[in-house]
């Protein structure tokens, strides 16, 4: 069946833009996961449109990878089309107090931008690795700030290969949780609305998040950051250590010493070992404490 998508995708792409059997622990923070059974990055708009109502149409699974900081895929791979925006997304424009950023562009750069221009507003974002497509989609925030408090518009694509411009009002942001979690939209472009501030203050908390996070968090170790959300009136990490999780391993995953609330990669593990610790996790935190962690990871 994939011999002949490849066929009609190359109708609207270059041969040399799609890969097979592609490991998808080389796309993802995890490092793990299994083949991709094609791999498509999109240059343009225009070929978007064509490839993704082709696919809807004819029912072929497909998935928008951003930076891959927040997916889990399976060791079996994905038997599917990963879709994956080029360089031509990751554009940052900044016009007054406002920046419009393409789906691809890195947050930790958009952030930086914005610093340099003297806008406060995503001094919490300089340390997320992940996207502004994907950071959107999640509602990513850290230290009290989250995308929502400074995301205007969104411009997206639908299924049928039509770009429709999004309304603040009609994102539906929560905490880790947009519009885009509902309906299968591709973010192309945000923008953003910050205020002038001081460009020394703005890097000095950059810096300052940046150290807690070096300070706080596993960073040396592959993971998809904070493996569960956030409870209401609990902390994910806290309710791991007490539940007596700290350390724990299953084959090579890990629940970090150093922040309880990451699983991390210590070398060889696979999507199952992650699996099922977090499994093991939710089990003894629900029998613990009487809590349902829920994972923030994305599995596919
Ligand atoms: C060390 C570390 C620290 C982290 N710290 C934080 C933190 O402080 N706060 C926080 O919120 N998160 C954090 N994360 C998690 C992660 O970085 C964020 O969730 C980030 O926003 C994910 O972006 P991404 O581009 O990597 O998305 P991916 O992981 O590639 O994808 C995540 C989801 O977004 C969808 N998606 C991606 N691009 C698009 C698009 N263009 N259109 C539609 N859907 C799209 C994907 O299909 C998927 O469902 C951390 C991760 C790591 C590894």
């Amino acid at each position: 069946m994939f011999e002949e998508v490849k066929k009609k995708l190359i109708c609207w792409t270059k041969e040399e833009n799609i890969k097979e059997n592609e490991p998808m622990k080389e796309h993802t923070s995890f490092r793990v996961g299994g083949p991709a059974r094609l791999f498509l990055s999109i240059h343009s708009c225009e070929e978007l449109s064509k490839i993704i109502s082709y696919l809807s149409q004819e029912n072929i699974p497909y998935f928008i990878l951003g930076n891959g900081t927040n997916i889990l895929v399976s060791d079996e791979g994905f038997q599917g089309v990963i879709l994956y925006l080029g360089k031509e997304f990751s554009y940052i424009k900044q016009e007054g107090n406002m920046i419009t950023a393409g789906a691809a562009a890195l947050l930790s750069q958009v952030a930086r931008k914005a610093m340099e221009e003297s806008l406060t507003g995503l001094e919490f974002a300089a340390g997320i690795p992940g996207t502004v497509g994907g950071g959107t989609m999640m509602n990513a925030g850290a230290y009290g700030g989250e995308l929502s408090q400074v995301i205007t518009q969104v411009t997206a694509m639908n299924q049928k290969g039509e770009i429709q411009v999004l309304e603040k009002e009609e994102l539906d942001f929560g905490y880790r949780k947009s519009i885009f979690k509902k309906i299968p939209y591709i973010i192309l472009q945000v923008t953003m609305s910050m205020k002038q501030g001081n460009q020394e203050e703005i890097l000095q908390t950059m810096v300052d998040y940046q150290k807690a996070r070096k300070e706080k968090q596993p960073l040396e170790y592959p993971s998809a950051g904070s493996t569960f959300k956030r409870p209401r009136n609990h902390y994910a990490g806290k309710l791991i250590m007490e539940a007596g999780l700290r350390g724990c391993e299953v084959g090579g995953a890990k629940v970090s010493e150093k922040h309880c609330g990451f699983v991390i990669n210590t070398g060889e593990a696979t999507a199952a070992d992650i699996i099922q610790l977090m499994e093991k996790i939710q089990k003894t935190v629900k029998d613990t404490f009487g809590v349902d962690l829920e994972p923030e990871v994305i599995r596919l």
